[in-house]
């Protein structure tokens, strides 16, 4: 039996590991919850599976959390708050496998601390990677800890690296689906609203990652991610647009062949390879290979998804500059999705925060959350002004 620390359990991950959790009840259990401030899902979710710890954003929401499960009879757990909360939760001693589900740098010191205490790692948080993928993958591979990556692109990437030896990957090809604004012409890209942009064709996850998706700046975050997973230059990796989202992803390897893999669009199937690593268990989540007809590749248009070419830019650089790109991004999405800018005042935006970012390396967590709220006032001043 597996006991799961699952951080970031009411959000679109957490929640999928929890019905993986139930559809594989005798495979694994619950030791710890984290969530922020959805107080009714988390008060659910322990009444169900019933963890030894569960972590909550603020002390009060902890505090009513513990009045509620009082009154509902439920004992022995511990409710915890705040980054120490989660941070509790991710190196709790009883679990075996931490879910990293936090979106945005929240999650970071939790991630790190549970690599630090040897927990293998199931990775959904691109932002971690991107922040501090250095630090975080150096302290992994010292500590022969595996990080199995959640996000469907690079778990198709580990799954197709399996077959092959490191130095013989030339390239890594990940598939974007091209988002709602694939085939809008650039004259039309300035009159975007966010209601269109909210609208993604294959997937439903959260707001920011779903407006990053349409601007393609989602895109480039996975390319620094897959960089600092898998240990290559930001020149063996290739994006290609795969409306379908059929193909999760390809390697391609030295000697000419091309692996790909295919499954349904359904993130429980990732959640499963990267809880079950390395067996495969049996799943119902089937794709009917006779119901596709096609499948095109595109490359990019990096003018109207100026996003993806910054996102490059910024991997090359590496350090502060992957924090600066994935900060000023947050802040301007903010901004778009309140109307205070328009679509294409992201990459606006992120370019100059990212023409203003000093190089540098950051080399402790601390300097990465410096660099990272640097970032983040720089975009607020420009966006101020
Ligand atoms: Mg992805």
């Amino acid at each position: 039996m597996k006991k799961l620390a699952i951080l970031g359990s009411t959000g679109s991950i957490g929640q999928s590991t929890l019905s993986i959790v139930e559809q594989f009840s005798e495979r694994y259990s619950v030791a710890a919850l984290a969530a922020g401030h959805n107080l009714d899902e988390v008060f659910a979710q322990t009444v169900r599976w019933r963890p030894r710890l569960v972590s909550l954003a603020t002390e009060e929401l902890a505090a009513e959390l513990s009045k509620r499960l009082r009154l509902a009879g439920v004992t022995g757990v511990e409710v915890v708050y705040g980054t120490a909360g989660t941070v509790a939760c991710s190196t709790l001693p009883e679990a075996d496998f931490v879910v990293s589900a936090i979106v945005g740098v929240a999650g970071l010191e939790a991630t790190h601390a549970a690599i630090l205490a040897g927990k293998p790692l199931g990775l959904a948080n691109k932002e971690c990677m991107v922040a501090a993928g250095e630090i975080l993958t150096k302290a992994a591979r010292e500590r022969n800890v595996p990080i199995l990556p959640i996000d469907s692109e690079h778990n198709a990437v580990h799954q197709c690296l399996r077959v092959g030896a490191h130095d013989e990957v030339k390239f890594i090809w990940l598939t974007a689906s091209g988002g709602p604004f694939r085939q809008l012409p650039l004259e039309k890209f300035a009159s975007i609203t966010p209601e269109q942009a909210l609208k993604h064709p294959t997937w439903t996850m959260g707001r920011r990652i779903t407006i990053d998706s349409a601007s393609m700046l989602n895109k480039g975050l996975e390319v620094i991610e897959a960089c600092r997973l898998f240990d290559v230059t930001p020149a063996q990796v290739r994006v290609t647009v795969h409306p379908q989202s059929t193909v999760h992803s390809l390697v391609e390897y030295v000697d000419g062949s091309i692996l790909a893999q295919i499954s349904v669009t359904d993130m429980r199937l990732p959640i499963l390879y990267a809880l079950a690593y390395p067996e495969r268990p049996h799943s119902t989540l089937t794709f009917d290979l006779a119901s596709l007809s096609h499948l095109d590749f595109e490359p990019p248009d990096l003018e109207r998804f100026p996003c993806l070419r910054l996102s490059f830019e910024a991997a090359e650089k590496g350090g502060a500059h992957c924090i600066a790109l994935n900060a000023a991004d947050e802040v301007a999405v903010e901004a778009f999705l309140e109307r205070r800018i328009p679509f294409m005042g992201i990459p606006r935006t992120i370019e100059r925060v990212l023409a203003a970012t000093p190089e540098a390396h950051p080399a402790t967590i601390a300097e990465v959350l410096s660099t990272d709220r640097e970032a983040r006032a720089r975009a607020r001043a420009l966006l101020a002004r």
